[in-house]
């Protein structure tokens, strides 16, 4: 089928149109400069980007494409988790294209999304799979048995989200918003062993309860203290060493972690999603421990890593494919859409 999907879950304007796992188009508005002088996501500016945007990026999408919105079979469109007031511009977009072309509408789950994005690769993806999303809103382990019937969490941070405390330990390196290139950029010939920053949730108490939750507020305030040591005493702080070696505790808690749900469930196989996989070191580590590990990794292309129309398009063919019925038109935008409901607006 030939599916259109909308995004606008954080900060991406995404419009993306497949036809059944083959990618056509994949267009991608952002407001991350407008809230680069804020060090973080502002919600209502990101809905106002959005509410700008979405006309000019569904037109370009279509163009891309080669399309026209007659020819369209379905409209997909992500009515969470995310911002709410962001989301709410995406679903009203999606509700009036699909009453006014008379197509069906699939309202899907953002970080379901995230593990479709996989099936644009050309690759068939094999369950389950474990599935591992860092991004600056989520940090999510998920055990997929079946992209559009059985998605369980396994675990999520219990307070910041990998990508914002990349964010937040920039801010503290006084590195300019996002966090994550710049990070990776400062790392460049520091020593990833220079400071034995806390691995978060990573003690055997912990692991009890938390075994495949995260915690990364510990590491920053770490980080913070260990910069203000040596401010206080007049030392010059060493950045490209804290750089590497916050990196280097992030990037460790989250492939150990994500392997150890690899190894208790015997599943050989982990999916990475969102855009701290972007992260240089967090590709390396993954691909070697993997590797060691016996279990076969899959990272997308960057440009289906990070939010994007593209992916929630083909999670909506997906659903189409397997003979679920359209969302009914009552569905709202679900700040906190848990990740077992993959399709919003059924029943
Ligand atoms: P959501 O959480 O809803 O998926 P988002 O907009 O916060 O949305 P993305 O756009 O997928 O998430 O990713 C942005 C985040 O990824 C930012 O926090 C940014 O710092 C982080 N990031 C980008 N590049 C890197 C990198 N090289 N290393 C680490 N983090 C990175
Ligand atoms: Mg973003
Ligand atoms: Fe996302």
């Amino acid at each position: 089928p030939l599916v259109l999907g909308i995004e606008t879950s954080c900060d991406e304007t995404g419009v993306g149109i497949v036809r059944g796992d083959a990618l056509l188009a994949n267009t991608i508005a952002s407001s991350m400069e407008e809230h680069a002088r804020y060090g973080g996501v502002v919600p209502e500016i990101a809905a106002r980007a959005h509410l700008e945007a979405m006309g000019p990026t569904l037109t370009a999408a279509l163009a891309e494409a080669g399309v026209a919105l007659d020819d369209l079979d379905a409209i997909a469109v992500t009515s969470g988790p995310g911002l709410a007031g962001a989301l709410m511009v995406g679903v009203g977009a999606a509700k009036a294209l699909a009453v006014a072309l008379g197509k069906p509408l699939y309202a899907v789950n953002h970080l379901v999304g995230h593990v479709g994005a996989d099936i644009l690769t050309g690759d068939e993806l094999h369950y389950p799979t474990v599935a591992l999303l860092v991004s600056g809103g989520h940090t999510s382990l998920l055990l997929v048995r079946d992209l559009v019937s059985d998605v369980e969490l396994l675990g999520e941070t219990i307070d910041d989200a990998a990508g914002e405390a990349f964010d937040k330990v920039a801010r503290i390196l006084g590195l300019p918003y996002p966090g994550g290139p710049e990070i990776d950029r400062a790392a460049l010939g520091g020593d990833p062993a220079a400071i034995r920053f806390p691995r978060g949730l990573s003690l055997p108490k912990d692991l009890e309860k938390h075994r495949y939750d995260f915690s990364f507020s510990g590491l920053k305030t770490a980080v913070a203290r260990h910069v203000e040591k040596h401010r206080d005493e007049g030392s010059d702080v060493p950045v490209a060493d804290v750089a590497a070696s916050f990196r280097e505790a992030v990037v460790d808690v989250l492939v150990t972690k994500a392997l150890a749900a690899c190894a208790d469930l015997g599943v050989p196989r982990l999916l990475l999603g969102g855009g701290v996989i972007a992260n240089a070191r967090l590709r390396e580590v993954a691909t070697l421990r993997c590797a060691e590990a016996g279990v076969a990794l899959r990272i997308p292309p960057l440009s289906l890593c990070t939010d994007n129309g593209a992916m929630i398009a083909a999670l909506g063919a997906q659903l189409i494919m397997a003979g679920s019925a359209p969302s009914t038109l009552d569905f709202g935008a679900d700040s906190t859409l848990p990740v077992t409901d993959i399709q919003a607006g059924v029943g």
